[in-house]
């Protein structure tokens, strides 16, 4: 009966290190085919711009005496495809940094009114432009301890894409509030908003609602990536709310001391 009972034992060992085998093969095929995904997109996004600048010069060096303006075109159009590869690069570059947590964040208590408020005055132009009134609210003065480099990164971003994606004259608003374990920043814009069903996957990289159109202008699609990246290591969350036609609200929470965390 003894025999049985180990017998038992040993198949039920048996059986539950099957299953953990199972899962684990589950769980590198799942890494595996993102990785393969990730350099597809990259390769993707990469072709785009190169297949321009070999289009243009191709045509280029076919024209015989072809007029001096042509060639300035021409030129200007590759050196703009060339820049938005040079863009692409850098945010895979950054990406891979954090994702491999090579770069140290600086920690160090900011002034997030300052912070922001410096953010807001270097995007002004950008929304004076579209006609946008960019607001910064503050409902509570806070001071944290974050990367401020990194977390200025981040939130640009979103600020940023909140005036890429809101119509001529509409509004974006920046709120700063904080309770007493953490601060928080809001974006709201009255934009095109993002579908529902789309809503969670705007920080995959190389994700965009519309491909063409987002790509038009000028995001490399890999912005938010780098920012929920940036605030993962920050030990916060980013929430994001939004309606079609109406807007987009995100709104990211930092916790106001690191050292418990590390
Ligand atoms: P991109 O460089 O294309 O802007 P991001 O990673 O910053 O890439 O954003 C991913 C996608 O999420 C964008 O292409 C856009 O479709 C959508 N998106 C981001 N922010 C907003 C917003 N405020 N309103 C509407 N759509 C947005």
């Amino acid at each position: 009966e003894q025999r049985i009972v180990v017998k038992d034992r040993l198949h039920n060992e048996i059986v539950d290190l099957a299953l953990a085998c199972n899962h684990m093969a589950d769980q590198l095929e799942k890494v595996d085919s993102s990785r393969q995904q990730f350099v597809s997109n990259v390769s993707h996004e990469l072709k785009t711009p190169l297949s321009s600048v070999k289009v243009l010069s191709e045509s280029i060096l076919l024209q015989e005496d072809a007029p001096k303006e042509m060639y300035v075109e021409f030129l200007h159009d590759i050196n703009s495809e060339i820049d938005r590869m040079t863009a692409i690069i850098n945010d895979l570059l950054t990406l891979v940094k954090l994702d491999q947590k090579e770069i140290p964040l600086n920690f160090a208590d900011v002034d997030l009114h300052q912070m922001i408020e410096e953010i807001c005055k270097r995007l002004s132009p950008l929304a004076a432009a579209k006609n946008i009134t960019l607001d910064l609210q503050i409902k509570q003065e806070v001071t944290a301890e974050i990367d401020e480099m990194k977390l200025t990164l981040a939130i640009s971003n979103i600020i940023d894409n909140a005036i890429k994606y809101t119509p001529e004259g509409g509004s974006v608003v920046v709120l700063l509030d904080a309770d007493h374990q953490n601060a928080f920043i809001t974006v709201s814009d009255t934009g095109i908003g993002i579908p529902e069903e789309e809503v969670t996957r705007v920080f995959e990289r190389f994700y965009r609602v519309d491909k063409t159109r987002d790509r038009e202008t000028g995001g490399t699609g890999l912005g938010l990536s780098i920012t929920h990246a940036t605030v993962m290591m920050h030990n916060g969350s980013i929430k994001v709310s939004s309606k079609e036609e109406e807007g987009t609200s995100m709104l990211v929470r930092i916790p106001l001391r690191q050292s418990q965390n590390n």
